[in-house]
């Protein structure tokens, strides 16, 4: 059986990660964030990745889709299952092309679920993460600048390539998690009734 993918992206801090548990409480999904995987990656004792990872990190740039893309694969299989939320990825043409080399055969891609949040807005949830005590080295006004920048030229390229084939599922995300997570049952059920 052919595994089923949902990709999840929008801006940095417009709650990706927020909806994606929620989303695998209530769903038969496998929530993985690629940022997490590579953020586990980089602390992983004898990674030789792990220098790379970070640089890109800290400044906002996205690390070469080979490492990322090997990473999502061997945790698909590890997990055994066959619904996934890949949260954070294709974030890039490179990302994008490196999924479809290896991994569009294996997966059927069901939809794009895009968050669409303000500039603003996630920028002040980004910085009071990181106030909070995220640990992330990149939730701070610098590096988050850099993260828009490529959000902006790199990430919306493949939204806007995904839309042309009317996959991107939009949702408001300015709202409150409850409010936002509203929208996203109603895509995710209407999806349960299309295939059923
Ligand atoms: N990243 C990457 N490739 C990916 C996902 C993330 O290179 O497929 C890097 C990139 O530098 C990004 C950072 O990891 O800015 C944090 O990504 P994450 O999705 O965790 O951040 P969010 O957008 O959710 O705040
Ligand atoms: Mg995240």
């Amino acid at each position: 059986m052919v595994p089923d993918v949902v990709f999840v992206l929008g801006a940095p801090g417009s709650g990706k990660g927020t909806q994606c548990s929620l989303i695998s409480k209530e769903y038969d999904y496998v929530h993985l964030s690629a940022g997490d995987l590579l953020r586990e990656e980089r602390q992983r004792p004898g990674s030789e990745y792990g220098e790379m990872i970070e640089e890109k990190i800290r400044n906002g740039e996205i690390v070469p889709v080979e490492v990322t893309c090997s990473l999502l694969h061997k945790a698909m299989q590890l997990s055994g299952k066959t619904r996934f939320l890949i949260d954070g990825f294709p974030r890039n043409k490179d990302n994008l092309d490196g999924w479809e080399r290896v991994m569009s055969d294996k997966t059927k891609l069901q939809f794009i679920l895009f968050f669409e949040c303000s500039r603003d807005l996630c920028t002040e949830r980004c910085l009071g993460r990181g106030a909070a005590g995220s640990g992330r080295s990149d939730d701070n006004l610098e590096s988050l600048h850099k993260r828009f920048n490529t959000y902006l030229n790199e990430t919306m390229p493949i939204i806007q390539h995904y839309d042309q084939q009317g996959l991107v599922r939009r949702i408001d995300a300015e709202v409150s998690p409850e409010e936002v997570f509203d929208s996203v049952k109603k895509v995710f059920n209407d999806t349960k009734r299309i295939a059923a």
